[in-house]
């Protein structure tokens, strides 16, 4: 474990360096800000009722409105079991500990992704190993993957990135042949669908987050498992609580990662907006697709066995410094564009020492430098996401002209 060393000076990534100045100044945003504001108000009655009804039962963890969630969060994913975990990190973490992943083990995982996917790799003791990916969906492929397969290698760590799905028949394939157990993070994914089938029921495991700003949040942090295997449901709700399946009998080293009672109220009521949601955000994007077409801006790909659920919408400039133009001129705008994720994981300090180098990664780390998101979220208008757009082309009408 490396040591935090507060004398010396922050390294930022080299791909964050133009990006950090931009970010730095001080700009009030009235496009893309309050999401989840404008989502109490949708929901305050329900949600005060849920809670209201939680709070004189005495009954605050492992109660019934887990189970009840767990039950309709599985329905949802046409999965056969749900697990309520702590957040999503740790439901990432607890599902490959259910896999078995251990130290000396290899767990394969895009260079691209936010770091609680890496980190629960190292949390087991295992070694992420990174991959690139593919050019139009910036998602795991299975030729990139293959290569990267050694005898340590013991499972897969695909993230359907942004809401996009992950090309799942291929890698299934190719664990099997190589007897690898896969682990969908579907913290982007919340309804997203693979020829039609749901996010949580494509792998072996699978890991969401309950942030609040995903595509469906807690009021704080939450997460799941989902799995059609009830050996590994049975092992994710052991691990999950200190490692009992008899009270006060622990047989493993457990963990202390449940979801509570009241978030788990207060998800139950968004669980039935979900698919409500997502098509707002679908809806937005097709704005987004139709008002951006004859840009240069690189727009979302969706490819045919996707239902893409747009947990951010990803454009991607000519160059980084178009991009950092681009997001300076919103900005000063109003509008509140960003970059996520502005630098690929093996290039943060966390993962230095392991010697990967960006151009390792030439499509991620391309991206990193290039990635421009904008306003996306349920509750944005779309006279708000129109004039975004419109900005975006002012910007390049000014350019051009
Ligand atoms: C949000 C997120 C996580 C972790 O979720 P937390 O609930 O914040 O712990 C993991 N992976 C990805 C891709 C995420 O976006």
């Amino acid at each position: 474990m490396t040591k935090i060393d507060l004398n010396q000076p922050l390294a930022l990534p080299d791909s964050m360096r133009a990006l950090a100045s931009i970010l730095a100044s001080d700009h009030e945003i009235t496009i893309g800000e309050g999401h989840l504001e404008r989502q109490y108000a949708e929901i305050a009655d329900e949600v005060q009722g849920a809670v209201a009804a939680v709070l004189p039962t005495g009954k605050y963890t492992l109660g019934p409105n887990l189970k009840r969630f767990e039950q309709e969060f599985a329905a949802y994913c046409e999965a056969r079991h749900s697990i309520g975990i702590s957040s999503g990190t740790a439901a990432l973490h607890l599902a490959l500990e259910a896999l078995g992943v251990g130290p000396g083990d290899e767990v394969i995982t895009v260079a691209n992704t936010y770091i609680a996917t890496a980190l629960a790799i190292s949390y087991t003791g295992a070694t992420p190993v990174f991959v690139d990916v593919d050019p139009q969906t910036f998602n795991m492929t299975v030729e990139l993957t293959a290569a990267k397969i050694t005898k340590r290698t013991r499972a897969l760590l695909p993230v359907h990135l942004y809401g996009h799905v992950v090309d799942m028949d291929p890698l299934m394939a190719l664990a099997k042949q190589h007897g690898l157990a896969v682990l969908e993070d579907a913290s982007h994914a919340h309804g997203a669908r693979y020829k039609g089938r749901r996010t949580g029921s494509l792998g072996h495991m699978a890991a969401f987050s309950f942030y609040p700003g995903k595509n469906i949040g807690a009021y704080g942090d939450g997460g799941a498992i989902t799995t059609n295997d009830p050996d590994l449901d049975e092992k994710a709700r052991v691990l999950r609580y200190v490692g009992q399946r008899l009270k006060f009998v622990h047989e493993v080293i457990g963990f202390q990662d449940r979801l509570d009672e009241l978030q788990a109220a207060i998800l139950s009521v968004k669980l039935k907006r979900l698919d409500e949601w997502n098509d707002r955000r679908r809806a937005l994007a097709a704005i987004y697709d139709e008002m951006l077409a004859e840009t240069p801006l690189q727009l979302p790909h969706v490819a045919d066995y996707a239902y893409h659920v747009y947990y951010s919408y990803a454009t991607i400039a000519p160059t980084e410094a178009e991009r950092n133009r681009l997001l300076a001129f919103l900005l000063e705008r109003g509008i509140g564009g960003y970059a996520m994720y502005p630098a690929i994981v093996p290039m943060q300090g966390a993962y230095l020492h392991m010697g990967y180098k960006e151009s390792d990664f030439p499509v991620a780390s391309g991206y990193a430098r290039r990635v421009l998101n904008l306003p996306l979220f349920e509750t944005l208008r779309p006279d708000e996401a129109r004039r975004t757009a419109e900005a975006i082309l002012a910007y390049y009408d000014r350019a051009a002209g």
